[in-house]
């Protein structure tokens, strides 16, 4: 019905071309970015593709996180392995490594796996096709068509939470999230042209990052106010609709930070599958919904000590709960230590450990002044 009301008055191609030629002067310069043609000033910048890898890179690490957090990490990423090649012989504990503190661990075991999988069977190359795309480890629906759009100019159209927005207050659709899902995809498809796709999507992208943002829109800079229902009948702000979310249980457990008197402190590597699988942990209980009971999760220390509870828990909000930990200390003897299952390793190195975000907080609680990284973490 929206979409019927933009296509109506001529609008919806002028969108497209209005998005385009906004995006020529407005993209946003992002480090794994090439500029719009208009953009393109020295004679190395002229011309230029993007390249799939670095378009596949940050598409992974975008997944869930802003852009902000993770200039950083592609920078260091592209510093270290500057193409798949390099990225798949790198051993995966030191992608792992690279990787800690990005969350959502499970993208990096399948970054490495897609790596290898890109190089081995394609050559280096990714595939230049949407289905082609989503074959290859931790490419989703989403994922394989910002690849096919951005790297290879692809007629596909990206949806993201920003063009989700936008797209949703253009076509002034009103059905709360995530059931508005399916009246906002084939509404966006309408949108996309045949020309520049790629920038199309980066525009889209551009537009809901800086002028349409979910609180207060920009709408009297927008180059597409014009043709905007929300804007048009004042909703803009109140789209998209949201279904009340669900409250987030919280998970209890302890983790228990073992010494060994030689200034070693016990660490232990995750299964593979589940969450924060193949990460570093401080050993750890179950996480469940019990009260936490102090002899309840002795019962799960890696070792027989006397183990001391530090005050106070460690607390941090994953995406379908949130976690309190109890943290308790202990120092054995050489004899004791041999029969902990792990790994030992020295207490200044811990820093450098591809330890994810919950056990830093777990060893900075337990030994604040461990390293420099877990001050104040
Ligand atoms: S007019 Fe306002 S609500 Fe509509 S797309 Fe532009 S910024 Fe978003």
């Amino acid at each position: 019905m929206a979409a019927k009301a933009a296509k109506k008055g001529g609008k919806r191609e002028s969108v497209g071309e209005r998005l385009l030629a906004w995006y020529d002067v407005h993209a946003r310069d992002l480090p794994w970015r090439v500029r719009p043609p208009k953009k393109q000033k020295g004679a190395r910048d002229r011309g230029a593709r993007a390249d799939p890898y670095r378009v596949w890179l940050s598409e992974i690490m975008l997944q869930q996180t802003t852009v902000a957090t993770v200039g950083p990490y592609f920078r260091d990423f592209v510093s270290r392995w500057p193409d798949v090649e390099s990225l798949a012989a790198a051993p995966r504990d030191k992608v792992m490594e690279a990787w800690a503190g990005l969350g959502y661990y499970s993208r990096a075991r399948n970054l490495h796996a897609c790596a290898i999988r890109v190089a081995d069977e394609h050559d280096g190359r990714f595939p230049d096709t949407e289905e082609g795309l989503k074959a290859l480890p931790g490419i989703g629906p989403y994922t394989a068509a910002a690849i096919a759009a951005i790297a290879f100019d692809r007629k596909a159209t990206v949806v993201d939470g920003n063009v989700e927005r936008v797209v949703a207050r253009l076509f002034a659709i009103e059905t709360p999230l995530p059931d508005a899902k399916k009246e906002i995809r084939p509404a966006a498809e309408t949108l996309t042209p045949d020309e520049r796709p790629g920038d199309f999507a980066q525009a889209m992208m551009d537009l809901g990052a800086t002028i349409c943002s979910p609180k207060s829109p920009s709408c009297n800079r927008c180059p597409v106010s014009q043709g905007c229902l929300a804007f048009e009948k004042g909703i803009a702000e109140t789209l998209p609709r949201r279904a009340p979310k669900k409250a987030r249980p919280t998970r209890r457990g302890a983790c228990f930070y073992l010494r060994n008197g030689k200034g070693e402190v016990l660490l232990r590597r995750r299964p593979d599958k589940g969450l924060l699988g193949g990460m570093l942990e401080v050993p750890t209980t179950e996480w469940t919904q019990a009260e936490i009971d102090e002899d309840v999760l002795l019962e799960a220390a890696p070792v027989t000590a006397k183990w001391a509870r530090v005050p106070g828990l460690v607390e941090h909000t994953f995406t379908h709960f949130h976690l309190q930990l109890a943290i308790f200390v202990a120092e054995v003897g050489a004899r004791e230590a041999k029969k902990a299952e792990g790994l030992w390793v020295p207490e200044e190195e811990l820093d450098a450990q591809a330890l994810p975000t919950v056990m830093k907080k777990a060893a900075a609680h337990a030994a604040p002044d461990a390293g420099p990284l877990f001050k104040g973490k």
